[in-house]
């Protein structure tokens, strides 16, 4: 990969990470989120396992956008040895894309997620204009709902495949929107089930429901053929994953508490999420509300219902529908590998769809750039992380790539339109649901660059 760094794990002695070497006994940073979390600190024992995972490190070759290097800008935070409105703290930890890769390749346990959060949480200042923006709007549903109707419109004209054609941000943004439209031919079918394995209410999710509502309907429709009653949660929010991710815990805390409310009143045994950013916020609740006195113990207690789909339908089976004769290749989300630590179920489901052939993907493990927000904060790293997943995608000659996030859907499923790829991306469920109707895909939906 050009461009990537060496394999280097040598100690640090440049830029702000020689602050690591001053140490105070008190905290610099009282009461502060990073001050709470700073135990996560303590156990990194900066052997540099987390370097070769880390998708910024391999991209940008700084230490101070390793993984292990942040954690020295942390502890230098806690120390006092670095001012929470130091400029290079901000730039190195916006820089993280949050894909917790870090996390599944550290020996010693350290919390990255956790850190990454409330570091963003401690040194809290403005963010981009873009940024908060969109945090704004996923706060609200009526300012959702709107937009994402834009959106749906906008697609529907068509323009979004000329647009998509422009250089820079917003062309890539319309790349984004046009890879939302769906991809398969639909084909009504009777989806029956038996009930056998009790209720299941959907997390919808704002951008899941707003532009791939398709694939939700489709979720409905294979949890209910694989034995799952579907339960309406109305009331349910945006997740908060965003909002956590930026270090706003207090607006996700907010979201978690009205979807703890909507859950519970829903009824349902299984909370199922088919997106994984969603999912692992969801099962993260319990963490996020952990000292809300109210909420706590009833947080624990909806994240211990949350499942993807992928784990879902893997336990059931799953079962078995018509041939869809296709090559794809699967990409995990960093939210269902690193965070969830899903990793066999989703090639479970695909490898019982007949006639699927799945050509394994170069590092599918390694995060595509979409990370939320984040290829709208920091679109030159983000495509700069994307360029070699499309390379390895390319290389597998697939026509699709399987995968099961919103975010990572568009980031790829842009990336491919605008490399002129013949390919484009499919959330698994829609390849279950569609061998389940007997459906061919719809060639004339295919991207032509
Ligand atoms: S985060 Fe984990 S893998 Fe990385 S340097 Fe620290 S202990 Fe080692
Ligand atoms: S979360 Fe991802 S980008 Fe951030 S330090 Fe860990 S591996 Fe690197």
């Amino acid at each position: 990969m050009s461009g990537h760094a060496d394999r280097e794990t040598g100690p640090v002695t440049t830029g702000p990470l020689s602050a690591h070497h001053v140490a105070t006994a008190a905290c610099a940073i009282p009461g502060t989120p990073l001050d709470l979390a700073k135990a996560g600190i303590d156990a990194c024992v900066h052997c540099g396992f987390c370097l070769q995972a880390c998708p910024t490190y391999l991209t940008l070759a700084d230490e101070n956008d390793s993984p292990r290097g942040r954690i020295v800008l942390m502890r230098a935070l806690v120390e006092g040895t670095l001012a929470p409105d130091d400029p290079s703290v901000r730039t190195h930890i916006d820089q993280c894309l949050g894909c917790r890769g870090c996390e599944t390749a550290c020996p010693s346990g350290v919390p990255y997620g956790h850190l990454l959060e409330a570091t963003r949480a401690t040194i809290s200042g403005r963010h981009p204009f873009v940024a908060r923006t969109v945090l704004t709007v996923f706060r609200h549903q009526w300012m959702l709902r709107p937009m994402l109707l834009g959106g749906r419109l906008l697609r529907a004209t068509g323009l979004t495949k000329l647009l998509a054609r422009l250089p820079g941000p917003l062309g890539f943004a319309m790349a984004m929107l046009e890879s939302t439209r769906p991809k398969l031919a639909r084909r009504a079918y009777d989806a029956r089930g038996d009930g056998s394995r009790g209720t299941a209410a959907l997390l919808l999710g704002c951008v899941m429901e707003g532009l791939f509502g398709e694939t939700n309907r489709a979720t409905e429709r294979v949890l209910t053929v694989n034995g799952w009653t579907i339960a309406d949660a109305p009331g349910q929010q945006c997740c908060g994953a965003l909002h956590a991710h930026a270090g706003n815990l207090d607006a996700a805390r907010d979201l978690a508490r009205a979807n703890i409310r909507a859950f519970e009143a829903s009824g349902a045994e299984t909370i199922a999420v088919n997106a994984a950013g969603c999912g692992a916020m969801m099962k993260e609740y319990a963490v996020l509300l952990a000292h809300d006195p109210d909420y706590a113990e009833r947080a624990a207690r909806v994240s211990a219902r949350v499942r993807d789909i992928s784990e879902l339908l893997a336990l059931a089976g799953p079962a078995r529908g018509g041939d869809l004769p296709l090559t794809i290749t699967y990409d995990a989300p960093c939210h269902l590998q690193h965070a969830q630590r899903v990793t066999a179920q989703p090639i479970a489901v695909l490898g019982a769809v007949p006639g699927l052939r799945l050509v394994p993907l170069v590092d599918s493990d390694q995060c595509c750039g979409a990370a939320g927000i984040y290829n709208l904060v920091e679109p030159a790293v983000s495509n700069a992380v994307l360029e070699p997943k499309l390379a390895h995608i390319a290389n597998t000659g697939a026509r699709f790539v399987a995968t099961g996030n919103p975010g990572c859907l568009m980031q790829i499923g842009a990336g491919l339109r605008r490399a002129g790829s013949a390919a484009s991306t499919v959330h698994p469920v829609d390849l279950l649901d569609a061998s389940y109707a007997g459906r061919t895909p719809n060639a004339t939906s295919a991207p032509t660059g």
